[in-house]
């Protein structure tokens, strides 16, 4: 199943990864690269690729303007 990666911060808020090159977020898996010929998959899976210690970009740009 296509995928989309996840950065999850300490503030429980999920935020998508973008992908080098400013390409597409929806990262294509092997099957829809050989059974579909590079069209994603109906459903798309979400994905933690990693947890921050730190708050996201939103949560940070809140605590700076209080
Ligand atoms: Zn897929
Ligand atoms: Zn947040």
């Amino acid at each position: 199943m296509c995928f989309i990666l996840y950065t999850l911060h300490s503030c429980n808020h999920w935020v998508a990864q973008p992908s080098p090159g400013n390409g597409p977020v929806l990262r294509i898996c092997q099957e829809a690269e050989q059974m579909r010929l590079g069209r994603p998959c109906p459903d798309t899976e979400h994905k933690v690729a990693n947890r921050s210690q730190g708050m996201c970009d939103g949560c940070l740009w809140k605590k700076v303007t209080k």
